[in-house]
């Protein structure tokens, strides 16, 4: 048994076998217990597949198959036959996800027919439940599975349908406008010699009853007897001018008089250095545009003064186009996948988001958990993410992050991220990765968020002032707790059913990667021992002196039977470090907020006080009556300013009253960054550090409130790549 013990405990602090007392996850095909009732997922009700719909209301652009299932069992599971058609209807379901699932693609519809066409042959009735059901198919779309396809196509369409809603304003303005001033030229002809020439009196009047009507008397008459009043030929020009602008615009697809023929601008793009170059190039298309239409509105209204808005107008969109002008043309859309963003690509992403240019970003990933660059088995888990999301909530820009699962359950802020003006960056993980194969990707992206590595949360600059208003975790299970509880169901040896609340944690997600099975080891039956502790309880204490106890993850084999297995202390570590992350992030939505809850237990301390004191107070004898003084009000450190934290932009300084204690900068360099007496970060020492410290800790600050300043030695190494980096937390 103590070898045993000594066995485990290398393992755990070594990461190395001994071949003889311990196993290998990867040979016993091992999965983490809680994924046990998830084998199959065709025989699961949930939110995939999912229709992207075709015409959509409002922000439901994508429904997930089994509600539009149970809008249409709502119409036809009625009266005698309900029951029947109802359990015809929802293996016809089961059926369109076994094929979807299997790689079949189509419309809703079609898959609808593919799928009946598969029962109808088992039974008979079936065809008479479906009929009726089918004749309540009302919407159609695309259906698609989780997978890594799904957050291009689904954003796309969601995309497209905002634009298609922004280009039928567009069109409707802009034909207005045309029609409007080709009213004022051709009010302006019928005034003239030529309007009121026989000629035209007759072509207007048109052949009938007057075909007999001396139209050139009436010309002549009307030549002496009207006023001629024609437009001034600068005017004419300017309207005419105008016509042709609005005629021959790019950026949406024409309807009506707008040009019809003109082949539109693309705005999809792979790269932010494409999009940001055709931005670039159109910029004055656009500020001609958005310079004909302000001009439209003036002289249809007659309201355009040559002395007053000649100059204005000559000047207009000198320095590019404010966001109510920019509001006019479609958003950019931009899809990348994480792995290509960095060097130049990363420096135009930062510059995009700096400017709050109308760009909607994806930015995709399918690998979270991989291993860092710097040091051989170190490791960088959502290292991109984290810096995507600190850069963007720092920049001021909407951020929407959410793994591929939770999508639908967050169309709508998906949408206010495409209505957003500005800037938006939605961070998705697709969980569709080789190194997870075997499992399907709804799963593994549902569990990124259920172990709190990939948290979903939103951030909406334009929702209020405050955190509160602007920053939201709601989208996450059990918000309030560390980790993640599940009840396991197991027989124990004694064939006794258990049931058991059992916390979902990093390591559980981690034990899903191929990669990372040397960091797992199964520990055979017989050597079960009290010196195994299950391994979120490990999490939470930090080791100090000796191992007693190691770490142990329970996990399933495919015919569901129970395996420990060891977990070393590198993942252990990583999974502390995911719940501090986690941790900030709850602080920053409003739960176990630190500040908060100090001033809650300042406030009760002071109130315990004071009513001690007026206790002690009625009982002392009243013969000698003595003046209490009330108790002294609780100390409330007051947040400096925002006069205070107002820093010139050469310095280097951190909003201190803002931090979240994270320790990110504190790893970073413990002398130059150090806390206060209220756990939060400040500058000590500014010359404890390089620039380029300075620089990765504002990259990593999770609140983004570290502002590095300007470099302080001139011959600092890679200088020009640092102050571009630094820019972005100015
Ligand atoms: S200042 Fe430091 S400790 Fe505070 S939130 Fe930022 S990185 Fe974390």
């Amino acid at each position: 048994m103590e070898a045993d013990l000594q066995s485990f405990v290398a393992f755990y602090l070594t990461g190395k076998k001994q071949p003889a007392r311990l196993e290998d996850i990867g040979s016993l095909k091992l999965r983490p217990a809680l994924f046990s009732g998830y084998r199959n997922l065709t025989h699961l009700r949930y939110d995939f597949p999912l229709v992207l719909i075709d015409e959509p209301v409002g922000d439901r652009f994508a429904e997930p198959l089994s509600g539009l299932v149970d809008t249409i069992l709502g119409k036809v599971a009625q009266g005698a036959d309900g029951d029947r058609i109802r359990k015809h209807v929802l293996r016809l379901e089961q059926e369109i996800r076994t094929l979807v699932a299997s790689g079949a693609k189509g419309l809703f519809s079609g898959l609808w027919d593919k799928a009946a066409k598969v029962l109808v042959k088992q039974d008979k009735l079936i065809t008479e439940s479906l009929a009726r059901a089918r004749a309540n198919l009302n919407v159609d779309g695309e259906v698609l599975d989780c997978s890594a396809e799904l957050p291009t196509r689904l954003l796309g369409h969601a995309w497209g349908i905002t634009q298609m809603r922004r280009a039928e304003r567009f069109n409707e303005d802009i034909n207005r406008l045309i029609v409007k001033l080709s009213d004022i030229i051709q009010a302006d002809y019928i005034n003239s010699d030529a309007g009121k020439s026989a000629q035209n009196l007759k072509h207007s009047f048109g052949a009938g009853a007057l075909n007999s009507f001396d139209y050139d008397a009436m010309s002549s008459i009307l030549k002496k007897v009207t006023a001629r009043q024609t437009l001034p030929k600068k005017r004419r020009q300017r309207v005419l001018g105008l016509i042709s602008t609005l005629q021959a615009q790019k950026f949406f697809p024409t309807t009506g008089k707008s040009g019809a023929g003109n082949t539109p601008y693309s705005f999809t793009f792979d790269t932010c250095s494409g999009a940001l170059k055709a931005y670039r190039d159109r910029l004055p298309k656009a500020i001609e545009l958005a310079r004909a239409v302000a001009m439209a509105e003036l002289e249809i209204k007659g309201e355009y003064s040559e002395a007053r808005h000649e100059a204005l107008f000559d000047s207009f969109g000198e320095n590019g186009l404010d966001p109510e002008a920019l509001a006019l043309f479609p958003d950019y859309l931009v899809r990348l996948n994480a792995t290509t963003l960095s060097g130049p690509e990363q420096s135009t992403l930062t510059e995009i988001l700096s400017a709050d240019l109308p760009f909607k970003i994806l930015v995709q990933s399918d690998d979270i958990l991989e291993k860092s660059l710097i040091e051989n088995g170190h490791m960088a888990f959502t290292l991109r993410n984290k810096q995507l999301a600190r850069m963007t909530m720092g920049l001021g820009v909407f951020v929407l992050q959410a793994p591929a699962s939770n999508l639908i359950q967050m169309r709508q802020q998906v949408q206010q991220g495409l209505e957003y003006a500005g800037s938006a960056v939605f961070s998705i993980y697709s969980g569709d990765s080789p190194n997870t194969a075997g499992i399907p990707p709804y799963l593994v992206a549902a569990a990124a968020r259920e172990s709190r590595l990939f948290p979903a949360f939103t951030f909406d600059p334009s929702a209020g002032n405050n955190w509160a208003a602007r920053f939201s975790i709601a989208e996450n299970p059990q918000l309030e707790n560390d980790w993640t509880l599940h009840d396991l169901v197991y027989q124990d040896e004694h064939c006794q059913t258990v049931r058991e609340p059992v916390p979902y944690t990093l390591i559980d997600f981690v034990a899903l990667d191929k990669r990372y099975g040397n960091h797992f080891a199964e520990v055979p039956k017989t050597a079960w021992s009290k010196d195994m502790t299950p391994v979120a309880e490990k999490i939470d204490k930090e080791r100090r002196g000796q191992v007693e106890s190691v770490p142990y993850l329970l996990m399933v084999d495919p015919a569901s039977v129970l395996h420990r297995v060891l977990v070393d202390e590198k993942i252990v570590r990583e999974a502390r470090r995911c719940k501090t992350m986690w941790n900030s992030l709850q602080e920053l939505g409003g739960i176990h907020n630190s500040h908060a809850e100090n001033l809650v237990a300042r406030e009760k301390s002071a109130w315990e006080e004071s009513s001690r004191v007026i206790e002690t107070a009625s009982a002392a004898p009243t013969a000698a009556p003595t003046t209490t003084p009330a108790p002294a009000p609780a100390a409330v450190v007051a947040a400096p300013s925002e006069k205070e934290v107002e820093k010139s932009s050469d310095e280097a300084y951190i909003e201190t009253p803002r931090c979240a204690s994270c320790n990110e900068c504190i790893q970073i360099n413990d002398k130059m960054f150090v806390y206060d007496g209220n756990k939060q970060a400040f500058i000590a020492d500014i010359n404890a550090g390089t620039f380029a410290q300075l620089v990765e800790a504002a990259e990593n600050c999770q609140v983004a409130i570290i502002h590095p300043g300007k470099p302080r030695n001139p011959n600092e190494p890679g200088l020009d790549d640092l102050i571009k980096r630094a820019e972005a937390f100015q």
